[in-house]
């Protein structure tokens, strides 16, 4: 599963659509402090299913909404948009139809947040799931935030733990547990 693109849409500081393509091999993003660098990483947690504000550097889930500037008036909406390489169909089988997935979220001011995946809508913990074995997912230990590691040493042992357990691949397996438990 590859991502190949990436697209914003009011979210945070990006007001304006921005689309950014995924090529294969390494990508850098560079830029001056406060250009949206780390938002563009947060977005990609957020279209994955990321369901802490904290974890988003806002108090609320509404704060990923671009919220205005002296310029330009606020939006009453956020969307992303995660295009994704499923041509080795990794995917749960369910989503395997398709070579590409379009995953789409979308915050509304007032109404929760809504997924889609190719333009099928589906519940938070279906894209969750979705990548929650790839290495990827919303808390995958390979989006590093700033200031993490700092905040990892002073954690309690059952947080510290649960890092580990998406460092060693077995988080999607509890999550899928704890749904079969539910149903
Ligand atoms: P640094 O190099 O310092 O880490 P960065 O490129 O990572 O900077 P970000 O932290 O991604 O920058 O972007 C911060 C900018 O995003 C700030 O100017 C902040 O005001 C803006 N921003 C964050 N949330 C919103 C929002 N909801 N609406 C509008 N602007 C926002
Ligand atoms: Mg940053």
């Amino acid at each position: 599963m590859k991502f190949t693109a990436l697209k914003l849409i009011g979210f945070k500081s990006f007001v304006d659509p921005a689309e950014l393509r995924i090529e294969p091999g390494l990508t850098g993003i560079i830029g001056p402090n406060g250009c949206g660098k780390s938002n563009l990483l947060e977005a990609l947690r957020w279209v994955m299913g990321a369901t802490s504000a904290k974890s988003l550097r806002g108090s609320g889930m509404e704060d990923v909404i671009f919220s205005g500037t002296d310029a330009r008036p606020s939006r009453d909406r956020a969307e992303v948009v995660l295009t994704v390489d499923n041509s080795d169909r990794t995917a749960p089988a369910r989503f395997n139809d398709h070579a590409s997935l379009e995953v789409i979220r979308r915050i509304t001011r007032g109404a929760g947040s809504l997924y889609k995946v190719n333009g099928e809508e589906v519940r938070a913990k279906d894209v969750q799931l979705l990548f929650a074995d790839a290495s990827t997912g919303a808390n995958s230990p390979a989006l590093v935030r700033q200031g993490q590691i700092s905040e990892l040493i002073a954690a309690k042992p059952e947080n510290r733990r649960r890092v580990l357990e998406e460092a060693a691949g077995v988080a999607g397996l509890r999550a899928r547990r704890h749904e079969s438990e539910l149903r």
